[in-house]
């Protein structure tokens, strides 16, 4: 074997996403030498693909917006399952982060006497989503970068290195975290081009992988959303929490059959889009939920006069969150009275000037032309649930981001706690920027505080080099491709909108049944750019990943936003006091119940005792 190459840095941030690179400025911002790594291209992450906006409660659109309102809206979209302290900090901290990216040289979409203009989405009270057209994520990861660039111009100037302080290494698929006596201690991986081992020694990980999508069929997520972030962080022997809870956001393309699960931004139910069913009914009416009666509108005439008077009328249920809307899509189409592809119609063409929406939605005017040769200014488009964010992920501190194994940190969609049971659209980027910088200062005390660096043993990279070429030696021929189709056919099936006990119990052991397989998957060829051999590294991390889903799922005899049983439909005040945490020692998942939290008193106080009593129990009421 060619000699390992090896790098040192105080601080490894893996993910080049909005959450990763926020913790690598932060980072280096407190002197740490910091890299950054990423299985991509640097700047082709989710955040880059994200349209609607960045949630923050800056009250430029609407005065009466302020961090309350933001975390009254959190907690109720993710059905109080929230970590509060996360969905406190997040409500508090996201209008901070938004003008800190303007002064990272952001532009984004103003009001009329200047400010940045803010957009309606589901489940929030007021317009909140800072946005750039239907590119905001693109904005976000551009500015970034600018602010990553600018740093490395003055270590330049400082020290005659552009990398000596931050640097990024791209195309480069981290396999496993380097331990030393449960310390992370560094991480290896692959240069995804060469196929040669890389080790990189740092006494500090944060973990900015982004989500799990690519383990379902129909899903928005891109080729990298392997879950790669939640296995290391599991096989290092931290826990994830959450992960029962998927979103299935309700508006992915249906048609044609290869750009099934592409999204179609929720800003055009934010803008004005409605949804009907083949009768050509508005039937978002007919599901309205208890808890949310009194904030959603019963008729159109409502609905249509909260766009220009929203003080006194109440929200269309097209704005309901997702998991609600999701559901409704899900039944009108089991009912017979879906599109001829299975979907519903979301129409905007009939609410808006054509000029008008093009300029608010050019990518979806570009995206449903060029895809589906459908022209949303005269037509309406079709649409169906696809799987979309996971709600689940490491166990962190939140002041921190700080998991259970020292040295080792998670933030953004790879951290779980902070969405409770279901996101709302536009607190993923702001979840990012918030706790992407948390978790670049709390990696960066970490290791200002350490009295000696960890060490990465020969035994520990000799181990994980064994596990990497693996697939070379597999004997079983299996293939990698065959072996994710069953894997994404199995979770669409069993695991996907609508659950019951005996698929999941399936689904079990259908996962079982392939993770044994898995271990005798054969990839031919080389290490050069080999993707069969890339895909069974990922797949060992989906299967187990998948498995905490599962496992976890089949656990939680209740409905609760992006968990939906069949056979229990209801919401479980019980349940809702309790955490399902997964961890794998020894390579097998466990799932235990673990008490949630009690929420703050002077948060609770925030809510209406009439509000409160949908969600806690008799007993938490009267404490
Ligand atoms: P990502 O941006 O997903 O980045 C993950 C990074 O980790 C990538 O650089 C990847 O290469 C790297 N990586 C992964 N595994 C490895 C590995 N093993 N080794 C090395 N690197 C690795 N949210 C909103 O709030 N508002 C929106 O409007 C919105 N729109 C969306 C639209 C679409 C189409 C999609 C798919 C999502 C949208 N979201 C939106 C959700 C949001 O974009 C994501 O949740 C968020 O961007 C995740 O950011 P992240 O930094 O956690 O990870």
């Amino acid at each position: 074997m060619p000699e390992l190459e090896r790098h040192s840095f105080d601080v490894l941030v893996i993910g080049a996403g909005g959450a990763g690179l926020r913790a690598a400025i932060e980072a280096r911002e407190h002197g740490m030498r910091t890299a950054v790594l990423c299985k991509s291209l640097f700047g082709k992450a989710h955040t880059v693909m994200a349209e609607g906006g960045v949630a923050a409660a800056m009250g430029n659109v609407n005065s009466n917006d302020n961090w309350q309102v933001h975390f009254r809206d959190t907690m109720r979209g993710g059905k109080f399952l929230n970590n509060w302290r996360m969905a406190e900090l997040h409500a508090k901290e996201a209008p901070d982060r938004v003008w800190e990216l303007e002064t990272y040289g952001a532009l984004f979409d103003r009001t009329e006497d200047g400010r940045i203009s803010q957009r309606n989405f589901g489940g929030h009270e007021y317009p909140r989503l800072a946005h750039v057209g239907d590119r905001t994520g693109l904005e976000l990861i551009r500015s970034l970068q600018q602010k990553v660039v600018s740093l490395q111009q003055d270590d330049l100037a400082e020290t005659g290195d552009y990398e000596s302080r931050l640097r990024v290494f791209q195309e480069f698929t981290v396999t496993d975290l380097v331990l030393d006596a449960g310390r992370v201690a560094g991480a290896f991986g692959y240069w995804r081009e060469s196929g040669r081992f890389v080790l990189f020694e740092a006494p500090a990980v944060v973990l900015a992988t982004g989500g799990i999508g690519k383990s379902f069929k129909v899903t928005s997520n891109s080729w990298e959303y392997t879950g790669d972030g939640h296995a290391l962080a599991l096989r290092a022997g931290a826990s994830l929490i959450n992960m029962e809870f998927v979103q299935f956001h309700p508006t992915g393309m249906v048609w044609p059959p290869s750009v099934k699960g592409i999204l179609v931004t929720e800003s055009v139910r934010g803008d004005g889009g409605v949804l009907r069913n083949s009768d050509g009914k508005r039937f978002m009416f007919d599901y309205v939920p208890e808890v949310f009666k009194d904030k959603y509108a019963d008729n159109e005439a409502e609905a249509d006069r909260w766009y220009t008077d929203p003080d006194t009328n109440r929200r269309p249920p097209e704005l309901l969150p997702r998991d609600e809307v999701a559901r409704a899509i899900n039944s009108e189409v089991k009912a017979g009275r879906g599109s001829e592809h299975g979907g519903v119609f979301l129409d905007v063409s009939t609410r808006m000037p054509a000029e008008e929406i093009i300029r608010r939605l050019p990518s979806m005017h570009h995206q449903f032309k060029e895809l589906a040769d459908v022209d949303i200014t005269a037509q309406p488009m079709e649409v169906g649930p696809t799987c979309h964010y996971v709600m689940g992920g490491v166990q962190v501190d939140p002041d921190t981001a700080a998991s259970s194994v020292p040295g080792l940190f998670a933030a953004g969609e790879v951290s779980g706690g902070m969405h409770g049971s279901n996101r709302l659209g536009g607190n993923s980027l702001s979840d990012l920027l918030v706790f992407g910088r948390r978790a670049g200062a709390g990696a960066a005390s970490y290791v200002a505080g350490l009295a000696d660096r960890p060490v990465c043993s020969d035994e520990a990279v000799t181990g994980a080099e064994r596990t990497a070429v693996a697939p070379f030696a597999g004997d079983g021929g299996e293939n990698p491709y065959t072996l994710h189709m069953e894997l994404q056919q199995a979770m669409n099936d069993l695991v996907g909108i609508i659950r019951r006990a005996e698929e999941m119990e399936r689904a079990v052991e259908r996962l079982d049944e392939l993770k044994r397989r898995a271990a005798s998957v054969v990839v031919e060829g080389h290490r050069q750019f080999n993707p069969g051999w890339h895909l069974a590294l990922d797949l060992r991390n989906m299967l187990l990943v998948s498995e905490c889903v599962a496992r976890a799922a089949l656990l939680r005899t209740e409905s609760r936003g992006g968990h939906t049983r069949d056979d229990h439909p209801g919401m479980d005040a019980e349940w809702r006091r309790k955490l399902l945490v997964c961890r794998a020692p020894g390579g097998d998942v466990e799932v235990v119940e673990e008490p949630q939290a009690p929420i703050r008193p002077d948060l609770l106080a925030l809510f209406e005792r009439t509000e409160l009593e949908k969600y806690l129990t008799a007993g938490e009421l009267e404490a």
